[in-house]
């Protein structure tokens, strides 16, 4: 469904992205471990559309998104297509992000009200139906500020579903919460796994990789050095870099 091909980014002459390259299919869970500073944020705000690739393409079912290649020159898409492709992709950050001034219900409705210009009564009823995927639906009027990290991440989370968006992107969405939140919120992803969503999961729970993911990936220094299933990813990792890796988090 999706295909990433020699994506590069640079950020003031230092290269972090030096030609990352995979395919994910349909219903794929893509885990992506690595070090602090080799560059999976950016792959992922990249691939989410919020800032242009300096070279390389990503292509959602065949057509290219974000930006694209034009006699040898990276072309960037006017913003209108970027936004409808940008609806496409759900992304959840380690940070929750939401909106202080705003309930849990309002939080998920706002996309769309103002992106996809839905009725305020429809929008309400399709957030309260997220809120109860998520298991939220009884704290709905609630703001963020009394709502628990656990129950913040996966407010944000119905935030990115509501969208109805063909992958999800989750940028460590556990590190920032208490060890005790962790587990609800990977529960609720493991969810979404199971229901057949496309997903890639940057995260250090090297325990949910193997136990949901498809497909395991190390990456470092801006490229993806090894793909692999999760018992062969974790069990025989044909590279010394991975071995290394996993000594340090094992
Ligand atoms: P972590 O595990 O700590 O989250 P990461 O693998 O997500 O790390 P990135 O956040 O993608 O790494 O950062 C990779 C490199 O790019 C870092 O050296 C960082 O300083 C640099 N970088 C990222 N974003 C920017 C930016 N907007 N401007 C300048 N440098 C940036
Ligand atoms: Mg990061």
């Amino acid at each position: 469904i999706l295909q990433v091909k020699n994506l590069h980014k640079s950020y003031q002459g230092q290269e972090v992205l030096r030609g990352v390259e995979f395919d994910i299919r349909k219903g794929q869970v893509k885990a992506v471990l690595g070090p602090s500073g080799s560059g999976k944020s950016t792959m992922l705000r990249l691939m989410a559309l919020l800032e242009p690739a300096d070279d390389g393409s990503i292509q959602l079912r065949g057509e290219t998104i974000g930006t694209k290649l034009q006699h040898g020159r990276t072309v960037h898409l006017p913003e209108r297509l970027l936004a409808r492709q940008r609806q496409e992709i759900g992304m959840v950050f380690q940070k929750f992000n939401l909106f202080p001034h705003l309930s849990a219900v309002r939080n998920v409705m706002l996309g769309m009200t103002s992106v996809k210009g839905i009725s305020h009564h429809a929008a309400r009823e399709q957030a309260m139906e997220m809120l109860n995927r998520v298991g939220l639906d009884h704290r709905a009027e609630h703001y963020p500020s009394e709502l628990s990290g656990g129950q913040q991440q996966r407010v944000a989370i119905a935030r990115a579903l509501v969208l109805n968006p063909s992958v999800m992107l989750f940028d460590e969405p556990t590190s920032a919460l208490d060890p005790e939140l962790v587990g609800e919120v990977l529960d609720v992803m493991e969810k979404l796994a199971a229901d057949g969503m496309t997903m890639i999961v940057v995260t250090h729970e090297t325990r949910f990789a193997s136990r949901v993911a498809s497909e395991v990936s190390l990456f470092d220094g801006g490229v993806i050095i090894e793909q692999a299933a999760p018992d062969q990813f974790f069990n025989n990792p044909q590279h010394e870099r991975t071995r290394k890796f996993l000594s340090h988090v094992h």
